[in-house]
């Protein structure tokens, strides 16, 4: 099979490489119905991670069940299934927690850019849909796999009630999906952080009811100008940098939270501001396992459609235009189809 190898910076490359087969008892192998490009995909094709050999990528997927190892039991070939960026087995004591991308066995899929998948875990990490998808359902279900569950654990993180005045601190896939999360859990005024016209126009689809395109401390003036100088009762920080970190803390109210997603770059945190602040910080890779089954729901039924984001869908082969468009901001998110 051919799939996705980044080589270098602003390097990825259609190439070929091994089919993957069940290597121990618990794998599952999926044929690849969509797959994509994650903000997160960035940061190593932008040479900003080190890329010390040539490196199979992506790790957001949905597909039907080719193959299942001899211990799989809630999966069987043929369904339509989900799964998160990180395998887990869902029975140790931080996946019965909810926090399945800490699971104690967990293990990154890193090679989903490609027609075939091996899962590990497959009866911790995969959820079946309840039958096979029309074609207009993949990209929303395909979301699942990590981007709208991120931005759900941003709000969810963030303690994102109903009623509450939400602020969102960046304007990629997650972030408008933290506003899509944030509007669903009843917030009343969510607040997007963003300069470009046309993601301003899908945060206000998904229910942003006000947009702030001032930056750093400017941007933490607008939104307590917003609040009368009270501040935020959610942030939800989408990006990782210093900047946005600091921005989502200061634009946060004194007993408020911050649910920070963004992979951070760089970013320290000031100790006695964070005393002072009096703001809840909780954050990291997102468990997305234990939001599927909500989210799946949300989602066939038709009460939400991240899949929205997808601004691009191109065939798998023109992987690198994938990658080119979202780098250069001309796509918010690209879907790929082998
Ligand atoms: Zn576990």
């Amino acid at each position: 099979m051919r799939g996705a190898v980044l080589y270098g910076p602003r390097d990825v490359r259609f190439e070929e490489r091994d089919t993957p087969t069940i290597i121990k008892p618990a794998d599952a192998i999926i044929r690849v119905s969509a797959t994509c490009v994650c903000g997160s995909d960035l940061w190593p094709y932008r040479g900003v991670n080190p890329i010390p050999q040539p490196t199979p990528m992506g790790h957001e997927y949905c597909g039907i069940v080719e193959e299942v190892g001899s211990d799989v039991t809630s999966v069987k070939p043929g369904q339509f299934v989900i799964g998160s960026f990180f395998a887990s087995d869902n029975t140790c004591p931080h996946c019965h927690a909810g926090y399945q991308s800490s699971c104690q066995h967990r293990e990154f899929i890193g090679t989903a850019q490609a027609p075939v998948l091996r899962v590990p875990l497959a009866d911790g990490t995969l959820v079946a849909t309840p039958d096979v998808p029309s074609n207009d359902l993949v990209p929303s279900l395909l979301t699942l796999s990590d981007v709208m569950g991120t931005g759900w654990f941003a709000a969810d993180a963030a303690n994102v009630k109903p009623g509450s005045t939400v602020a969102v601190v960046g304007d990629g896939a997650v972030g408008l999906l933290g506003v899509l999360s944030a509007k669903h859990m009843g917030a009343e005024r969510v607040i997007a952080m963003s300069r470009h016209e046309s993601r301003q126009r899908l945060a206000r689809e998904f229910g942003a009811t006000d947009i702030v395109t001032e930056r750093g401390d400017e941007g933490v003036e607008r939104i307590k100008e917003l609040t009368n100088g009270v501040g935020a009762d959610s942030v939800l920080e989408c990006v990782g940098t210093q900047e946005s970190m600091m921005q989502a803390i200061q634009a946060t109210r004194p007993g408020g939270a911050v649910g920070y997603v963004g992979v951070p770059h760089g970013v320290a945190l000031d100790g006695e501001k964070l005393f002072y602040g009096h703001v809840h910080l909780h954050g990291g890779p997102a468990p997305v396992r234990r939001f599927l089954p909500q989210l799946l729901d949300l989602v066939w039924s038709g009460k939400i459609n991240p899949g929205k984001v997808f601004d691009l869908i191109l065939p798998l082969d023109q992987v690198a235009e994938g990658y080119r468009a979202m780098d250069e901001r001309r796509a918010i998110k690209t879907l790929l189809r082998p």
